[in-house]
């Protein structure tokens, strides 16, 4: 029962028993396992359902993907990182074919496990970029970060400052909100404070306190920190603060 409830979280072709998979395959599936059960894969790959072909470990470590002893068997660095390549170029391409060519994610699978083994790292990178940077396959499952997801994460941070940053009369637009609460998102998305909104600073001490178009809005320090702005010059998007207006 157990085991055929953990079954349907398998990719489709995972099961398919009557084919010889390949040495990349496996490592998709160890990856798998690891995020599943933890580092040390020893009693997964004796388990029936994996379909392991006699020999295929022993290759495996021939070629330095794993290293196993009476007790572990783990991913060395280097089989590590082929994994992780894999199931990000794996995981990457079933976002692009069910996102963008709206594919059945049942016929996806088939097509992402071709793709992976044909497209090198840098195209890789820019479908993240395109897709822009998602961090979950249509599964639900972690997709491993590349260099691309690195490298736009420092230059968002590194140009957005938090609203408590700004001084009184700076005019911004958000950026985006770094809220796991869905009430607090949505609290906010409801006093107009979404993503490509301009706020100006109307007030600093005692609290602050924000204008939108519309309203005029006191904000918790803490709540303010997790608004992240990229300030405007003043002029580029409206003149002033429309409080000053009335
Ligand atoms: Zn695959
Ligand atoms: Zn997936
Ligand atoms: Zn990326």
């Amino acid at each position: 029962m157990g085991a055929k409830r953990r079954h349907q979280h398998y990719p489709g072709r995972w099961r398919r028993q009557h084919r010889r998979k390949t040495l990349d395959e496996y490592l998709e599936i160890l990856w798998y396992m690891q995020e599943r059960h933890g580092t040390n894969l020893k009693k997964f790959m004796i388990h029936e359902e994996f379909d392991w072909q006699p020999g295929v470990a022993e290759e495996l470590q021939s070629m330095g993907y794993i290293e196993q002893s009476e007790t572990e068997l783990k991913f060395t660095p280097a089989g590590y990182e082929k994994a992780r390549q894999l199931v990000r170029s794996h995981r990457l391409a079933e976002r692009l074919l069910t996102d963008v060519l709206n594919m059945k994610l049942d016929h996806a699978e088939t097509s992402a496990c071709e793709f992976e083994h044909i497209i090198v790292p840098e195209i890789v990178d820019g479908i993240c970029t395109l897709l822009g940077h998602p961090k979950i396959c249509p599964h639900g499952l972690p997709i491993p970060e590349g260099n691309c997801c690195r490298e736009a994460k420092r230059s968002i941070e590194s140009a957005t400052k938090n609203l408590n940053q700004l001084q009184v009369g700076q005019q911004a637009r958000i950026a985006y909100i770094n809220t796991r609460s869905n009430s607090r998102m949505h609290q906010l998305t409801q006093l107009g404070i979404r993503p490509g909104a301009i706020i100006w600073i109307h007030q600093k001490y005692p609290a602050l306190v924000i204008r939108t178009d519309h309203t005029q809005i006191a904000l918790d320090e803490e709540i303010a920190n997790d608004i992240l702005v990229w300030e405007l010059q003043s002029g580029s998007v409206a003149t002033k603060d429309p409080a000053s207006e009335g």
